[in-house]
């Protein structure tokens, strides 16, 4: 549902959260691998489980993305979340939304709201997609069986999302199959933008792109791939953390985070990737499950990463 100016307010009484007070925007890392979650020694130290990014404009929450992670930021908050939730989903593949029953224990309050923003189906909201992957024989129950709340809203990949509280938030469609959705959170004078699933295009990078992502104190970024992995995975919606500097460095961003791992590449690979990364840009790191990052504290070699394991 998408109203005028492209306003997602269907009743402003119903879709409050905490009020955005304070200048920071930080993010938090639930899980930063793609595809499918992966776990043992070799994932210890970039984690493994698929996307869900925790976004704070002040105390104002959004999380965006339902992948395993889901379940770590449950685990993590308890019962310190709000009691109404704003979930924007980049889009609805697996590894996206394969958590979203596992939100304990915030599913099992009665008194709490999870809103689900879908923009990759041209207006359709998640509502019928979760409910043919969430039933029986795929799903044991349905989720209405879940005691919170779930409300799920649709709106159009570019448009820009306005809540009751006034923070608005802006989108973009993005080149990945059915779609996908980049945000892009300004609050304090900071500016973080979240782009995945994304496939790079040629030219790159887009004039779109480059625009949207402009100035950023920090991009999250898609780097599923290396340049030589590729070639042979044209197609298939994802792009490289070499793609990722070149949007970054064109659209002067000040530091790039980037995300949705392959399952396949180890601690190993990905700490060399890294360092070759920091080569061209030493504001460029490889995103770890679980770190928190102060938006916008640029002049040290990579964001603060404020905390881990607390
Ligand atoms: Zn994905
Ligand atoms: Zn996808």
């Amino acid at each position: 549902m998408s109203g005028q100016d492209g306003c997602l307010i269907d009743d402003p009484m119903t879709l409050s959260n905490s009020p955005a007070s304070g200048g920071a925007l930080t993010l938090r890392f639930w899980g930063v691998r793609g595809s499918t979650p992966v776990c043992g020694p070799d994932y210890a130290e970039f984690g493994g489980c698929t996307p869900c990014l925790e976004v704070r404009c002040g105390q104002r929450l959004f999380l965006i993305d339902a992948g395993s992670g889901l379940f770590n930021c449950g685990q993590h908050h308890r019962t310190d979340l709000p009691k109404e939730i704003d979930l924007l989903f980049s889009h609805l593949h697996l590894d996206h939304v394969g958590g979203l029953p596992f939100f304990k224990p915030a599913v099992f309050d009665a008194e709490r709201t999870i809103n689900t923003y879908c923009g990759n189906l041209d207006g359709e909201s998640a509502a019928t997609a979760l409910e043919r992957l969430y039933a029986p024989p795929l799903f044991p129950v349905t989720l209405d069986i879940l005691p919170c709340r779930l409300a799920h809203h649709g709106f159009k990949a570019g448009e820009t999302l306005t809540f009751p509280d006034g923070i608005r938030v802006d989108t973009v469609l993005l080149n990945h199959p059915q779609g996908s959705v980049g945000y892009r959170f300004d609050h304090g004078g900071k500016r973080l933008c979240v782009i995945s699933d994304v496939e790079h295009t040629d030219p790159w990078p887009s004039p779109e792109l480059m625009d949207f992502v402009a100035g950023a104190d920090l991009l999250v970024y898609d780097g599923m791939f290396t340049d030589c992995e590729y070639p042979a995975c044209r197609g298939w919606g994802h792009s490289t953390w070499q793609k990722g500097v070149e949007l970054a460095q064109a659209a002067g961003v000040k530091a790039l985070a980037i995300i949705h791992l392959h399952p396949a590449h180890t601690d190993a690979v990905l700490r060399a990737a890294e360092a070759e990364m920091q080569a061209e840009m030493p504001t460029a790191f490889i995103a770890r499950e679980r770190a928190l990052i102060d938006v916008g504290t640029i002049g040290t070699p990579r964001p603060r990463v404020v905390a881990r394991f607390a």
